[in-house]
């Protein structure tokens, strides 16, 4: 009898932890419902990059100086820095320059120690390929310069979400001169100073 007992509130027990469980997803859900929904009509809309955002890196040839910390600094050693030894000037001579985005983790670890300041990181996020060996970027492709989002006649240009004005969800229709939640980079340099 006790033991039928037990099994019993075991049972209840578990019965209303699974209905507050159930509750708890059934809310969420119900919150969403009261939202109006944000779709970006890529890739006839395109969100604006923030600022800081890391995407492929551009790459100067004429300022690299093969010194390979780039390399060193890499999690995986990724950028392949061909040179060779000129006997006449006694320096190393640049000869090839390249970066596989199929297996970069766009860390930016080669951005920021890089002594010549001859990589960056652009906003270009778009990097799609059919094959994964077309993502290998030689030295001209990584210095190609990416078309801005807000230059593209062909693209309505949105704001991200943490870049719309405080409680707007929605960056369609918003004016250009609506003020942004948050400092622009400048102004936060300038209040550094
Ligand atoms: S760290 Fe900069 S300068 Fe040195 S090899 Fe890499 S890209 Fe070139
Ligand atoms: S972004 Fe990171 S993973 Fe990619 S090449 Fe630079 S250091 Fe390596």
């Amino acid at each position: 009898m006790l033991k039928f007992l037990k099994q019993v509130a075991n049972y209840t027990k578990e019965a209303v932890e699974a209905g507050r469980y159930i509750g708890q997803g059934l809310s969420v859900t119900f919150d969403h419902m009261r939202r109006r929904p944000v779709t970006v009509q890529y890739p006839y809309e395109k969100l604006i990059p923030s600022e800081r955002f890391r995407g492929r890196i551009h790459y100067e040839f004429d300022k690299c100086i093969a010194c390979e910390v780039c390399v060193r600094v890499c999690p995986i050693n990724l950028p392949v820095v061909d040179w060779e030894f000129d006997k006449t000037s006694k320096k190393k001579k640049l000869k090839h320059y390249s970066i596989d985005f199929g297996v970069c983790i766009f860390c930016g670890n080669c951005v920021e120690y890089c002594p010549t300041n001859c990589l960056s990181m652009t906003e270009d996020y778009e990097l799609a390929a059919y094959g994964r060996h077309e993502l290998n970027y030689d030295s001209v492709a990584l210095g190609r310069l990416p078309y801005k989002v807000t230059n593209d006649p062909m693209v309505t240009p949105l704001r991200e979400l943490a870049y719309l004005p405080e409680g707007v969800m929605d960056p369609h229709d918003l004016p250009s001169d609506a003020p942004r939640a948050g400092n622009h980079p400048e102004n936060l340099v300038k209040h550094e100073k």
